[in-house]
């Protein structure tokens, strides 16, 4: 795990912040926002903090405060080791109630008061409570985009990069169905990948039966941002662009996937994207990210397909980080019982690597 460092001095940020955005951000702009960040970047040493922040944050924000960066299962693992006394996610709310979850001595922070996920809120504890009753013996493998309550009811949770290898282990220890939340569309494409078929949980149908052997039980929870792209997309990106090469996020619809040149978590994108030395790419995902990879790789063009953008992500901004810090708000907690049998499922998901 490698810490960033910043420049300390207001004249070394501009310069860091116009090599790497000078084409995509104004100066003016670069000057107003350095001055912030190294304000941030002062406080964190004054208050032995750091600052996670995920791939999606905005681009200004991303290459100027946070210690790590990463996506959902990298942060996880930065957060559950962290030594720092104050931890600010830069993120959405289940991200730090997860990194709170793991490492509850530290005191963990959002900058937006709020932070939701679409998928984080398709679910509810007595939802799993009702699956579990409904199917009963069969594991619950639950999305890390889900709140602490829901991972309590859960016997492994999982993240984008992780979540197939736990389904193909589960099945080699015996398991021919598992129960698999929130994400419609992840859970298909997880499906897809082991070769098990999907069908949507059926919990108003009492008595309708177990599904047979080699099936993906899943919820109808959707991500608000990679439900909309469509196949449509990549045809029309393929026949301006021939050379294009497509990434999509595993939470676009498995018709999606299956016609993209490659799926992975948001880090596993940028690793491929960075592994190349040149080319075309499209990604399906949140368009921050495109900003973030072309800055630091300037030989790879990214095509732009911005009208969709995750709202959540984008209230973190570096005004509100910086409030954050000063005022050490909002903190987010976790009742201790909830967190405990939350932490369980979680040590799994940072087990499977
Ligand atoms: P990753 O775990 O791939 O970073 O994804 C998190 C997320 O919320 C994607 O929308
Ligand atoms: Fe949630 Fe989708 Fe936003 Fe990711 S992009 S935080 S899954 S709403």
């Amino acid at each position: 795990m490698t810490m960033i460092s910043y420049p300390a001095t207001y004249d070394a940020m501009v310069e860091r912040l116009k090599e790497r955005l000078g084409d995509v951000v104004s100066e003016a702009e670069i000057r107003l926002k350095a001055e912030i960040a190294v304000e941030i970047n002062r406080i964190k040493k004054e208050k032995n903090a750091i600052i996670l922040g995920h791939n999606y944050m905005e681009p200004i924000l991303f290459h100027s405060v946070p210690d790590y960066t990463g996506d959902s299962l990298y942060l996880s693992r930065v957060a559950a080791e962290a030594e720092a006394d104050i931890v600010v996610f830069c993120g959405v709310r289940f991200m730090a109630e997860t990194a709170k979850i793991l490492n509850p001595g530290r005191k963990v922070l959002l900058p937006s008061p709020k932070g939701g996920c679409s998928l984080a809120e398709s679910v509810t504890a007595e939802d799993v409570r009702r699956l579990k009753k409904r199917y009963p013996g069969i594991p619950v493998v639950t999305y890390v985009n889900t709140y602490a309550d829901v991972k309590a009811e859960s016997d492994y949770c999982v993240t984008s990069g992780n979540a197939g290898k736990m389904v193909r282990h589960l099945v080699e220890k015996g398991h021919d169905r598992v129960i698999f939340l929130p994400d419609q569309y992840l859970g298909g494409n997880v499906a897809r990948e082991a070769g098990m078929r999907f069908v949507l949980a059926e919990l108003g149908k009492d008595g309708a039966g177990e599904p047979p052997p080699g099936t993906v039980i899943g919820w109808p929870g959707r991500c608000e941002v990679h439900e909309q792209f469509t196949v449509e997309d990549i045809e029309n990106a393929r026949k301006q662009f021939p050379d294009v090469v497509v990434l999509a996020h595993p939470e676009c619809s498995p018709e999606v996937v299956e016609a993209s040149d490659f799926s992975g978590s948001t880090t596993g994108m940028i690793r491929y994207v960075e592994n190349m030395e040149s080319g075309r790419y499209l990604l399906l995902t949140e368009c921050s990210m495109g900003d973030n990879i072309a800055s630091k790789n300037p030989n790879r063009e990214m095509l732009r397909l911005c009208s969709v953008r995750c709202p959540h992500m984008g209230e973190i901004t570096l005004e509100d980080t910086l409030e954050a810090l000063r005022r050490e708000r909002y903190e987010v907690t976790v009742p201790e019982d909830v967190a405990a049998r939350a932490r369980v499922s979680l040590d799994r998901m940072l087990e499977i690597g």
